[in-house]
């Protein structure tokens, strides 16, 4: 073979130099036959309230039911409209069709594709009105009330939330995170003058433990987090049947407990993440480095002074994506999109009638966006072999492009 391989994600190398620690955890689970709830879980939830800086943490079953559970928990209820972008996995949305509301969709920033606060203006002041009476936002098209938002934080670097809390203080909206990506990640609000750690800003805010995340279990696993104590008293009642003690349901709710086997795995790497996140940030800048020292100033995606992103993933943008992903697939180097197809136009929501052209920034984005191999143990001559395969495809494209067409 003439070079080896390179990922596009390393999740065996963290497992295999945590392994006594986590076989650890599996010894005592088995042991005690701890296997849900219990101090593993109570104890994760601490340590990972600390690590947000949020008076609590509710571990659940996966990121998608944390989505979910905060929605309901923070008061969305069956009929309403909650509005989010349309370049995020599908998990988002489910989770508002499964509070039982509509999702909407504003376009996204163009250079850090998340929720572009200007969208949302717009979206509230020209697609809505306002019941003088109580207050409440209405869509008119779809002739329902507007009550939450969920701004997302795409591969790793926060939506610019100040605002976005604006405008939901203004409009009388609820604001949940969806930090299923960001695990970490800083954003400082300029209106405070202070950094503030993703899943720490809205009324409430969901993180997903899917083992490809920053921070990621041997299985299934999510939390919500949150400053409100009743929100978190009401997501642990979600979580767990809707019961506040042993059989005594105040309400019906969904079995979507924290397993203690993932808990304690996700408290051995919690240690970890710091250090995790910061590998991850020098590689995305060392890829900057590389991109710009040979003029290719066009790669490296924006990371805004206010923003300290963790790169859950390393997205650029280019023209023939799907020959530049065949090029390095060639030398054996992986690569994803994320994601292929917007919401908007995907068959699931055909119900919504959204057609081309309604989210023009989030569908140019994804015809040419393309993730890079991005992990905490991704070496320089790994990245020295990534950007120089992309930086000669470059070349030979231009070259392709400029040489004299024969019939
Ligand atoms: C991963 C992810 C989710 C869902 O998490 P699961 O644990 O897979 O249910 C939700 N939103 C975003 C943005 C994600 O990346």
């Amino acid at each position: 073979m003439e070079s080896h391989s390179i990922p596009f994600l390393d999740l065996v190398t963290p497992n295999r130099e945590l392994k006594n620690e986590l076989v650890a955890v599996f010894k005592q689970a088995l042991e005690t036959a701890g296997f849900i709830g219990g101090s593993m879980v109570a104890g994760f939830e601490q340590d990972f309230s600390r690590f947000c800086g949020t008076r609590n943490c509710v571990g659940v079953g996966s990121g998608t039911d944390a989505v979910r559970f905060a929605l309901i928990a923070a008061g969305v209820k069956p009929g309403d409209v909650v509005v989010t972008v349309p370049n995020t996995f599908i998990a988002t949305t489910e989770a508002i069709t499964q509070a039982g509301a509509t999702p909407d969709f504003v376009d996204v920033d163009e250079r850090t594709y998340n929720m572009d606060p200007e969208q949302l203006r717009r979206y509230l002041q020209v697609q809505c009105s306002v019941d003088g009476t109580k207050g409440q936002v209405y869509n008119r098209r779809l002739g329902r009330p507007v009550t939450a938002v969920v701004p997302v934080h795409l591969y790793g670097q926060p939506a610019d939330m100040d605002p976005i809390l604006d405008l939901a203080e203004r409009f009388g909206l609820l604001v949940v995170e969806d930090a299923c990506q960001a695990h970490g990640a800083e954003y400082f609000s300029r209106k405070e003058s202070v950094w503030k750690k993703a899943g720490a800003m809205g009324k409430a805010a969901a993180f997903s433990f899917y083992p490809g995340k920053n921070l990621g279990a041997c299985g299934e696993a999510g939390a919500v987090t949150t400053q409100d104590d009743e929100i978190a008293r009401k997501v642990r009642m979600l979580r767990d049947h809707g019961q506040s003690q042993k059989y005594y349901h105040d309400a019906e709710g969904y079995n979507g407990r924290l397993d203690a086997i993932q808990a304690g795995i996700l408290r051995v790497k919690l240690e970890r993440l710091r250090v995790w996140n910061e590998k991850r940030r020098q590689a995305a800048a060392r890829y900057r480095e590389l991109f710009e020292s040979a003029n290719g100033h066009e790669f490296p995606p924006y990371e805004p002074n206010w923003s300290r992103a963790v790169y859950h993933l390393y997205v650029i943008r280019v023209q023939e994506r799907e020959n530049l992903m065949r090029a390095l697939a060639d030398v054996n180097i992986g690569t994803g999109i994320h994601y292929p197809i917007p919401l908007h136009l995907q068959n699931a929501y055909r119900s919504l009638y959204h057609k081309a052209g309604d989210f023009p920034v989030a569908e140019r984005a994804a015809s040419e966006i393309v993730s890079l191999p991005m992990f905490p143990s991704l070496s320089a001559e790994q990245q020295d072999r990534v950007v120089g395969t992309i930086l000669r495809f470059v070349v030979e494209r231009r070259e392709r492009k400029t040489l004299p067409v024969c019939s």
